[in-house]
């Protein structure tokens, strides 16, 4: 049977890629990532099919990613994303991952020594670092135990601030490491109908909420994500109850912070969802914004955030931020 791992042979030149070797017991050896992609290709097998292979190579670029975000939004707070590992395999609908890679496929690089000397030279200024941007940081944590490398470097960069950000309930790592005061976990969450609409293969709402809190009694902060909020039929009581339930179900003290998002999209992203599944998410009230993405009308997204943040302050004083969203967005719903 062809094995869905594919590696390139100078991984074993890595600690990294010998322990993952150890790990994979099938898998099959191509020249270099242009290689595996070129096979990948050749199977036409569309973009979500493409999410079940996985490349471990070497990288020869950078790992430290600035965040890019349009000049006439307002800043948020992962500056910086690691790019040690790109794509994922759940498959949500809205995934901008589908319009910013030309594949699929997972691909994890293994020489993280390589990204750990590059954060050497970057001096922090206690800015947020997220591991979780162009792929999902817990997912494949059993083969990678990146977890541990992570923490092992960060908890000695109290000038920086580490982020986990997953949609998994791959949470044994984490449980094995000591906690440290500049790393925490965030989740995003979404209420069922979403999760079961448009955001498929992930972990189902109430695995986020055990793991989550699972975290927490470990002695970890949470981040809470609900981004993208969408305006599903039944939005307003979806989006309260999900509040309701998180409020009720984790310790809010151990609540880090909030972001809020609403759905946007690029119109190379919805065509390529349309060439490979029937979807109702783009057909809405939806506006161009001035960042080139379709996003709702400007009415509709300030009554979901007050919506949603109106419940949320029923619970406390949480430090609440928007993702995308022009800085008159943020004084309308944040006053
Ligand atoms: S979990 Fe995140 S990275 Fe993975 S498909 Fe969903 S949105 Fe994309």
């Amino acid at each position: 049977m062809e094995s869905r791992f594919f590696i390139t042979e100078d991984i074993k030149e890595h600690k990294k890629g010998r322990d993952i070797l150890n790990i994979l017991k099938n898998y099959s050896i191509v020249s270099s990532e242009a290689e595996f992609l070129k096979i990948l290709k050749e199977k036409k097998s569309g973009f979500e099919k493409e999410k079940g292979y996985f490349l471990f190579t070497v990288k020869k670029g950078r790992f430290l990613k600035s965040y890019h975000l349009d000049e006439n939004f307002q800043k948020i707070k992962e500056e910086y994303y690691l790019s040690y590992e790109n794509n994922c395999p759940f498959n949500c609908v809205y995934c901008y991952l589908r319009d910013y890679y030309s594949h699929g496929a997972c691909i994890f690089y293994v020489n993280t020594e390589d990204m750990f000397h590059e954060l050497d030279k970057h001096t922090g200024k206690n800015e947020m670092i997220s591991c979780g941007i162009v792929n999902d940081s817990l997912v494949f944590d059993n083969i990678t135990n990146i977890s541990h490398d992570l923490i092992n470097y960060f908890k000695n960069r109290k000038d920086l601030i580490l982020e986990f950000r997953t949609k998994s309930k791959n949470i044994k790592g984490l449980l094995n490491e000591a906690v440290y005061k500049n790393i925490f976990v965030s989740f995003t969450f979404s209420p069922e109908e979403v999760i079961r609409e448009y955001e498929f293969m992930t972990a189902s709402l109430e695995e986020r909420i055990t793991a989550a809190k699972k975290l927490q009694e470990h002695g970890y902060d949470i981040g809470i994500r609900i981004d993208p909020v969408i305006n599903i039929k039944n939005r307003k009581n979806a989006y309260t109850d999900l509040i309701k339930k998180l409020m009720t179900s984790l310790e809010t003290k151990k609540i880090r912070d909030i972001g809020l998002g609403s759905l946007r999209y690029t119109k190379g992203l919805k065509n390529k969802v349309l060439l490979e599944r029937k979807t109702d998410l783009f057909y809405n009230e939806l506006i161009t914004g001035i960042d080139g993405k379709e996003r709702y009308f400007k009415g509709i997204r300030i009554q979901m955030y007050d919506e949603i943040i109106k419940e949320i302050r029923k619970y406390g004083d949480f430090d609440i931020y928007l993702g995308m969203e022009e800085e008159y967005i943020w004084k309308k719903v944040l006053k």
